[in-house]
């Protein structure tokens, strides 16, 4: 399967009500304040089970409603819950950097801001079904669990590793371009820092290895220690600084990289 499973892409559907467009939506009983009239005239409101869908066209919200359930489902079991979704649709590429307040967002499936996750129509829409859930998931991970104070292999890869974890997909192809090079003999020396999160739409397939690299260290912890230890690792490391957080597993960095290349080299070679 050679589809863009990274970055990537998200949603399941009780249709509680939808709010047609051009109705009061400040009105609308249990609207999350920040999406009222969000999007302006014409915003469609979708309800699933334990998500709220805000867009402008009908069209896909219903699936992406039923999405966003599963996602969050995804998301609280590992991380607990229950998880309420709430995921903006805008119309464009730019009209989703400007919700997230950032430059730019090309390339990006979906981002997660704030208590929300803004699907970019653009490339959201060209992901398969598993991609679309793995996305959700990720970016859901993101608002859920939180990613200050954390280096960024941290809180990328434990994204992936909820948004794989019951994706169906094998190792080898959710982190292909990571697999190639491993095959060609290269492994990854350090841990994914932010220059390489930081290549955008410049590098492609770089950026599609960091996150890959990333998730290869969770599921790694994962594997090695436990999902609930990784989960408690994240919580201390964004309490007491992720150094301190890894020695009460008796790693350090250092060790914990090596202990992450060799097990990228036994699942990927
Ligand atoms: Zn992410």
């Amino acid at each position: 399967m050679s589809e863009p499973v990274s970055r990537r892409v998200a949603v399941g559907c009780l249709l509680l009500f939808v709010v047609p467009a051009g109705a009061p939506i400040p009105e609308s009983p249990g609207l999350p304040a920040d999406v009222r009239g969000l999007l302006g005239d014409g915003q469609v409101v979708v309800r699933g089970r334990n998500s709220v869908v805000v867009g402008r066209r009908r069209g896909s919200l219903d699936d992406l409603a039923r999405r966003a359930d599963l996602a969050g489902r995804r998301v609280a079991a590992v991380f607990g819950g229950p998880v309420r979704a709430v995921v903006v649709v805008p119309a464009s590429a730019e009209e989703a950097a400007g919700l997230a307040r950032v430059g730019r967002v090309d390339g990006l499936a979906a981002v997660a801001d704030g208590g929300r996750v803004i699907v970019v129509p653009e490339y959201f829409g060209r992901l398969s079904s598993v991609g679309k859930d793995v996305v959700l998931a990720h970016e859901l991970t993101h608002v859920v669990a939180g990613t200050e104070r954390l280096p960024v292999w941290l809180y990328e890869g434990v994204a992936d590793y909820v948004g794989y974890r019951e994706s169906g997909l094998p190792v080898k192809v959710a982190a292909a371009e990571l697999a190639a090079e491993v095959r060609g003999g290269r492994l990854p020396r350090e841990l994914p820092g932010p220059a390489a999160f930081a290549a955008d739409g410049r590098d492609p397939v770089r950026l599609a290895r960091a996150y890959q690299e990333a998730w290869m260290a969770c599921r790694f912890l994962a594997h090695r220690f436990g999902e609930g230890t990784l989960v408690r690792l994240y919580r201390d490391a964004r309490a007491v600084g992720v150094d301190q957080a890894l020695a009460a597993l008796g790693l350090s960095v250092a060790t914990l990289t090596a202990r992450w290349r060799d097990y990228v080299r036994e699942q990927l070679g």
